[in-house]
């Protein structure tokens, strides 16, 4: 789960790290009220669950009151499109005004979870900024990787060896240690999946402090943090991933026309890796997870043709637990209830498959049935191509 910037910085102070004076503000009059508390001289910042913002206008420099008013107007309700925001953007609806600090010099620091060792991994650079990703392409003899023993947490000696690769010395690499030290005390005690500082600056004035947060909390956790959907900002959000939500569905949008409806994230990235190879391109996944009910998938399916990218359907479920028969009415109600004419392909297989084959063809729906997935990903990909107009 994803918060804005001002809610990680608020996080990181909690944890004793330093962040620059600030307030967040929701109409462009806060914007200048704020700008006036901050002494005119200010950073405005666009709060969208993306970063990049700088490069995009999201994040500007102004000298007084009215023109942070003046910039606010322009930002509130406009989208920023950035590299992580994808070609859509996302809504500027609140902003930051921030004390404007002098910076001497900025860095790196992040703590995520790495998939390959199931450790919290620490990752530093003396080249931090905006343009990390080129770094890491570039130069990777840059970045600083430590994994983390579970067991034994996060040592000072390790803190050291980071804050010394980064080129610090005397009291500011000791303020570095502690800094690193909080930062995975933050991670492990909140349920992170990531915290990064991009950058951390040590201030003219020879300080240490985030001047960006990125805070993303592992999903798994929320039973132990009741509070965390409340930090939500659903604004930020796209629509048809909070119905899904709701359901207990995951939902994944993406840049293709063919909706794809799967049981099991492993069976879906499958389902995406053969319909690629078949010359299709997914608009989304639908995780209906083992166990869905009727009414699950009935959603699921309404949650699919909502997308206005979806041309065509492609079902890919394997019923061991779930019941063929029930997954065949669940699609056959939604389809109805929608009144949709797109062309499906169902493939399933398990428990009463051929009585669900029988509801769907008998359904009177726009459906063909997949032999197998390949057979299946070649069939939508076909009628799509047939229903397209020359
Ligand atoms: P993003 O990563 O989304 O581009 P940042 O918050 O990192 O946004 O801001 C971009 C750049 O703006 C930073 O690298 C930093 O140089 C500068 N900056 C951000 N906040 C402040 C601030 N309060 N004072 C001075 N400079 C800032
Ligand atoms: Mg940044």
């Amino acid at each position: 789960m994803n918060i804005h910037e001002y809610q990680a910085k608020e996080i990181l102070g909690s944890f004793g790290i330093a962040v620059p004076r600030g307030r967040v503000a929701l109409t462009s009059d806060q914007v200048e009220r704020a700008a006036k508390e901050m002494g005119g001289r200010c950073i405005v910042k666009a709060q969208i669950y993306a970063g990049g913002r700088g490069k995009a206008g999201g994040v500007k420099l102004v000298h007084h009151p009215e023109q942070a008013q003046e910039l606010a107007k322009d930002l509130f309700g406009r989208k920023l499109v950035t590299p992580q925001t994808g070609p859509q953007g996302l809504k500027v609806r609140r902003i930051l005004v921030e004390e404007a600090v002098e910076i001497a010099r900025e860095f790196y620091l992040s703590i995520t979870l790495d998939r390959e060792t199931s450790r919290y991994c620490l990752i530093a650079s003396a080249e931090g900024g905006v343009e990390i990703e080129e770094v890491a392409q570039k130069s990777p003899e840059k970045i600083h990787i430590l994994t983390i023993d579970p067991f034994t947490g996060l040592r000072p000696y390790q803190a050291r060896k980071i804050a010394l690769a980064l080129g610090l010395k005397g009291s500011i690499c000791e303020d570095c240690v502690d800094l690193i030290l909080n930062l995975y005390r933050c991670c492990t005690e909140r349920d992170c999946f990531l915290v990064e500082i991009n950058p951390l600056v040590i201030t003219k004035a020879g300080w240490l402090m985030a001047m960006d947060a990125k805070v993303n909390f592992d999903d798994n956790s929320m039973f132990r943090h009741r509070e965390y959907p409340d930090m939500q900002d659903y604004s930020q959000l796209d629509p048809l991933e909070i119905t899904a939500g709701k359901f207990d569905l995951s939902y994944i949008k993406l840049q293709g026309n063919i909706g794809c409806m799967v049981n099991g994230a492993g069976l879906a990235m499958a389902t995406l890796d053969v319909l690629k190879e078949s010359g299709g391109e997914p608009a989304n996944f639908l995780d209906v997870g083992g166990g869905a009910t009727r009414e699950k998938v009935t959603e699921a399916f309404k949650i699919i043709l909502q997308d206005a990218d979806v041309k065509g359907v492609f079902v890919n479920i394997f019923g061991g637990i779930m019941r063929c028969d029930i997954i065949a009415q669940g699609i056959i109600e939604a389809a109805s209830e929608v009144h949709c004419a797109l062309p499906i392909v169902v493939r399933m297989d398990g428990s009463k498959v051929e009585e669900g084959k029988k509801l769907l063809m008998q359904s009177g729906l726009n459906v063909q049935i997949g032999n197998n997935l390949g057979d299946g990903a070649t069939r939508i990909v076909q009628m799509l191509q047939a229903g397209r107009p020359n």
